[in-house]
């Protein structure tokens, strides 16, 4: 049986703390106001105004003013900032802990892992960026004769749309690379999670980034989508299905676009894997946020050959795990965002049970430890007519699979549209890697479910197929904020066609400089 940490009492905010983060929204002065709930126990936890599209405008007025002086700083000017930022973050960790927690119901372990995730991220920037945006020397055709450089200038206003799961992680890491290369922000959280997002406004002004550089929209997806359409620079996290429309109507703009979207990630134990080890990385990766992670693992693929031993690992420790809704360390996972993510949530596990399969543990909500708690749920004999098979899910619900053979395992995980994560379990690292090759997905996490990947704040990460387009993380996360310029410069002599008498003398010497074009 699950056991609970302790229930929490009733959760809500000083009004005079919510109103001191709301000044740092764009907002009117007769805003319309909306009740936010607490997942932990249900009850009301704040009164927060909703912005309008005429506030979106007065967003974009106001950071297009900030953009012009923001953008002229030199880049360890900016950097500064970030580092400052990395330490407020570290020092005010208890506050921003208590509001991630009352805003989206996760653990404080949980909570506490996009706390450390926005901090490296502040400082992996902070030192990257001087280095990364300095102008790049480029091979002309004629060596000495031409001089040409490629510069990095910032795309403008950068618009940003945040989920509710992690609020924190994923509104910080694309503000802060689009800051850090020079752009003014216009971010739009989630309403069920604006506070945390205020926090970090505060955060950031308190660290010294100036006025309106980021202007903080609130409200639901109309004001997202106002955000979107005025941007120079489309930033979304959130499902694939609006994803589509998203990248729709930037397109229709021809406005950059990066998004971070579903997954239906697939982790395999190979037949030679460590099976312990794999069973306590699958609890992690299947249940880290109560599965409410874009690279939790929602498909666990067996060799035939571990099968059992794994599941006999596996299934108690899932049992076992300790379930809580209160604002101290010790739970293993807690609740579910709201009521919406129980019914879907819900909806799979019944559809998949009436369909056949076979409940190995969990299988239920647990009203008993909270409102929208469900508990880990490991499902066997999952058939390709279930919901579960190929949605997505963003729950607590992982379904088992047995496979024969490497390839069948390659075969089955690419035979989904997503392609966001993967992990793979080996004692055989040149085997695992060479299964790495052939699985499509964003990342693969070799030995371990999805944190090696996430934190190497160094490497590339985001979907293939319908799991995104573009990449946070890495210097990529950082350029594609940026517009890159090419200056070329002819040194005395021009490279255009001379009269036509020397025109022979001309065409042999651009001929002969073939042999400089590349590095
Ligand atoms: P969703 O697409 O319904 O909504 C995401 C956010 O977009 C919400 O805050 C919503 O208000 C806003 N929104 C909705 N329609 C919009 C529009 N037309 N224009 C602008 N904004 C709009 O997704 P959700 O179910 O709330 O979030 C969970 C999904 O997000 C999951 O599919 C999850 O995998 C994905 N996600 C992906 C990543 C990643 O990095 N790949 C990270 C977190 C979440």
């Amino acid at each position: 049986m699950t056991s609970t940490v302790q229930s929490a009492p009733s959760h809500r905010l000083d009004p005079a703390r919510v109103e001191q983060l709301t000044e740092y929204a764009v907002l009117s002065p007769r805003a319309e106001v909306m009740a936010t709930f607490c997942p932990l126990d249900g009850s009301e936890l704040a009164q927060v105004p909703c912005s309008t599209t005429d506030d979106v405008d007065v967003a974009y007025r106001g950071a297009r003013a900030a953009f012009r002086t923001w953008s002229r700083l030199p880049a360890t000017s900016r950097a500064r900032v970030l580092r400052r930022f990395h330490d407020l973050v570290l020092e005010r960790q208890v506050e921003m802990l208590d509001l991630i927690q009352l805003e989206t119901g996760k653990t404080r372990a949980h909570a506490f892992g996009e706390v450390v995730d926005t901090a490296l991220t502040a400082l992996y920037y902070a030192r990257l960026a001087p280095k990364a945006l300095r102008p790049q020397r480029r091979h002309g055709l004629v060596p000495l004769l031409t001089d040409v450089i490629e510069v990095r200038r910032p795309v403008g206003v950068v618009g940003i749309v945040a989920p509710w799961n992690f609020p924190l992680a994923m509104a910080v890491s694309e503000s802060l690379p689009a800051l850090m290369a020079g752009n003014a922000v216009v971010l739009r959280p989630d309403p069920q999670t604006s506070l945390t997002t205020l926090f970090v406004a505060e955060l950031l002004q308190q660290a010294g980034l100036p006025q309106r550089v980021l202007q903080v929209v609130l409200g639901g997806p109309e004001v997202g989508e106002a955000v979107l359409d005025r941007a120079d620079y489309v930033c979304f996290t959130g499902s694939s299905a609006t994803g589509a429309k998203v990248a729709e109507r930037a397109g229709r703009r021809l406005a950059g676009a990066s998004l971070e979207l579903g997954g239906k990630n697939a982790m395999y134990v190979a037949a030679d894997a460590d099976v312990d080890a794999a069973a306590r990385g699958a609890l992690d990766a299947c249940f880290v946020s109560a599965g409410q992670t874009c690279i939790s693992i929602e498909r666990l693929y067996l060799h035939d050959a571990i099968a059992e031993d794994f599941l006999a690992r596996f299934v108690p420790a899932v049992e076992g795990m300790r379930l809580g809704v209160d604002l101290t360390y010790g739970a293993e996972m807690g609740s579910l965002a709201g009521q919406r993510q129980l019914d879907r949530v819900t909806d799979h596990v019944e559809d998949a049970r009436a369909k056949g399969a076979r409940v190995l543990a969990g299988g239920r909500p647990r009203p008993d430890i909270g409102p929208f708690v469900y508990a880990p749920t490991v499902l066997d004999e999952v058939t390709d007519d279930m919901l579960l098979a190929r949605q997505e899910t963003f729950g607590p619900v992982v379904a088992v699979r047995r496979v024969g053979s490497d390839a069948e395992f390659v075969r089955e995980a690419n035979d989904s549209t997503y392609g966001l994560s993967a992990s793979i379990w080996s004692r055989d690292l040149v085997r695992a890697r060479g299964i790495a090759h052939l699985v499509e997905a964003g990342t693969v996490n070799i030995n371990d479910g999805f944190a090696v990947g996430w934190t190497a704040k160094d490497a590339p990460m985001g979907g293939m197929k319908i799991s995104g387009q573009g990449r946070r993380h890495g210097v990529g996360g950082l350029l594609r904020f940026t517009e890159p310029q090419t200056i070329a410069t002819a040194r005395g002599v021009a490279l255009a066609m001379p009269p036509s008498e020397e025109s022979s003398r001309w065409t042999t010497a651009i001929l002969r400089a073939r042999s400089f074009l590349t590095p």
